[in-house]
């Protein structure tokens, strides 16, 4: 049992602005109280956040272990974890290992993560990947929106049995939500195309387009009551002019829930990479007069990343356009994936804008309960740099000065240079961890009221918000001190979150048949055992 005695306590989903109040911890959760004399921590002076929650980023599995093999350049300069009695090794830097990855999360006060890509055929691996990850607790989206099994059943209108077909195979990955990548491109890329028209039907298909994808798995998802919505990355990530293709994939909703991630990525205009301009303006102001929706911003920062997408035909694009190393995965008739690394650089105009769109849409968009922060990491920067973006969203005259540094012939492409909102503290606890919690439909996290996971960071006073958001004094999870002054003084295993959503068990009769003929793996293999993952969690479709 535990007392943190005097905070200042920002918890935005009970509307607690910085009031000076105790929080008390047992048994993992928050209590409304706890006997005199049990153990305390003096907060007096500090300010006392849920712990943060990322709703979009890329930490495991097959295509990480793919991008960490094609980049040692990377691995050779990054920060090395070594052996304590409280760690064990990693190497961090663009895509760090496991353990590094809970280290490096749960050191800037991050206590939850979800995996925003999965195939169902690798899940195996991701679990494992995960269940690596220390500290945090966890979750994944399983990739959906080209698999070929679903698509046919699309083409043949039978939308009932797609749906029987969609809630059996989150159960098979054992996922929490469903991703949609770039709907119909993944798969006819396998044949050198892609699917940038959302109303022309996809290769192979009379019935099948990209719009209706998006629409018929949308509504999939609402009826299953799965918690989270349709995660979904538009098509033609990263061209300019995307942001027509991104409008188009908002309306075709017709009113059900989506999650646009990483919007940064699709929201450009211009007619090439001559003329690529910012339109988060007309991105924002069709997403604030749409509840339905909820967003990530996958944000760019300056320096190295590594891409890596289920997008297969953008990530070829983008080795053509830079020349370096480029890697593509096929995964049989479920999706696909590609790897480039990638620098940006503050000289180059396309990622001059890239850096202000991120920024703008945070700033435009005006319901932080919808719109979190993340820079889909590793594409748009490392997941450790969000102090960065923290402190920019924070200081506009840190923010214009960094705007001075950037090409002058950027500026009359980009909005950012007028925009002069600021973030309070209590909306940079919405977008870290009370608005991606309640995305999510994660009660127990991202909150501080009574009954809530004990995940709580805890931070000195600091004008300068990177250092602030950068530099802990105290991270909790599950009411365990695990970090304290950037230590890790306490390692445990995280949970995961899944969804089991119902489904006729005669699927299988329909699915069998249809492994044997076209899958390298045995049906009776391929879902992902419940008991491979150390500790699931069930939450409830409702
Ligand atoms: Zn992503």
């Amino acid at each position: 049992m535990l007392r943190i005695k005097g905070g200042k306590v920002y918890d935005p989903a009970h509307g607690l602005n910085g009031v000076v109040q105790d929080i008390c911890v047992a048994d993992g959760k928050i209590v409304a109280d706890v006997p005199p004399g049990c153990r305390e921590i003096d907060a007096a002076g500090l300010f006392i956040f849920p712990g943060g929650v990322d709703i979009h980023t890329h930490v495991a599995g097959a295509a990480l272990n793919f991008a960490r093999a094609m980049t040692p350049e990377n691995q050779r300069q990054a920060t090395k974890f070594f052996h304590t009695a409280k760690r064990r090794t990693g190497i961090g830097g663009p895509t760090p290992t496991t353990f590094a990855t809970g280290y490096l999360y749960a050191g800037m006060g991050y206590t939850t993560v979800f995996e925003a890509a999965v195939p169902v055929l690798s899940a195996k691996h991701t679990h494992e990947e995960l269940s690596d990850t220390p500290i945090l607790d966890k979750g994944c989206c399983v990739l959906m929106a080209n698999n070929e099994i679903l698509l046919d059943l699309l083409q043949q209108g039978d939308v009932e049995r797609a749906k029987h077909v969609v809630a059996w195979l989150i159960w098979a990955a054992k996922a929490y939500g469903v991703k949609a990548v770039n709907p119909g491109g993944v798969a006819a890329w396998k044949w050198g195309g892609n699917a940038s028209a959302m109303s022309e039907p996809v290769s192979g298909y009379s019935q099948v387009t990209p719009l209706k994808i998006v629409s018929s798995l949308a509504r999939i998802i609402d009826e299953l009551k799965i918690p989270h919505p349709l995660h979904l990355h538009c098509n033609n990530l990263g061209a300019p002019g995307n942001y027509t293709t991104t409008l188009e994939t908002m309306k075709a909703l017709e009113g059900n829930r989506a999650h646009m991630a990483h919007l940064q990525f699709h929201a450009y205009g211009g007619d090439d990479w001559h003329t690529m301009r910012s339109e988060s303006q007309a991105i924002a102001d069709y997403f604030n007069a749409h509840p339905n929706l909820t967003c990530d911003a996958g944000a760019v920062l300056f320096g190295n990343a590594v891409t890596i997408t289920a997008d297969g035909p953008w990530q070829h694009l983008l080795y053509q356009l830079t020349g370096r190393k480029w890697g593509n995965i096929d995964v049989e008739n479920e999706t696909g994936c590609g790897i480039v690394p990638y620098s940006y650089k503050g000289s180059n105009l396309v990622n001059a804008v890239q850096w202000a769109v991120g920024l703008e849409l945070l700033l435009l968009i005006k319901d932080p309960w919808r719109i979190f922060l993340t820079t889909d990491h590793p594409n748009g920067a490392c997941f450790w740099r969000y102090p960065e973006i923290i402190h920019m969203l924070m200081n506009a005259a840190f923010r214009r000065e960094r705007v001075k540094k950037l090409p002058e012939k950027v500026l009359p492409r980009i909005v950012l240079p007028d925009l002069n909102r600021e973030y309070s503290l209590y909306e940079i606890a919405i977008i870290t961890s009370a608005g991606p919690a309640r995305a999510l439909g994660l009660k127990n996290k991202g909150q501080l009221g009574v009954g809530a996971d004990a995940d709580i960071a805890i931070y000195h006073e600091n004008p300068d918000g990177e250092y602030m958001f950068r530099y802990p004094r105290y991270v909790l999870k599950g009411g365990e001190v695990v970090v304290e002054d950037g230590e890790i003084r306490h390692q445990m295993g995280g949970r995961e979150f899944i969804v089991h959503p119902s489904y006729d068990p005669k699927i299988e009769d329909f699915l069998r048949p249809l492994f044997q003929q076209q899958y390298t793996m045995s049906f009776e293999n391929y879902p992902v055992e419940l008991e491979r993952l150390e500790h699931p969690i069930i939450h409830p479709c409702e």
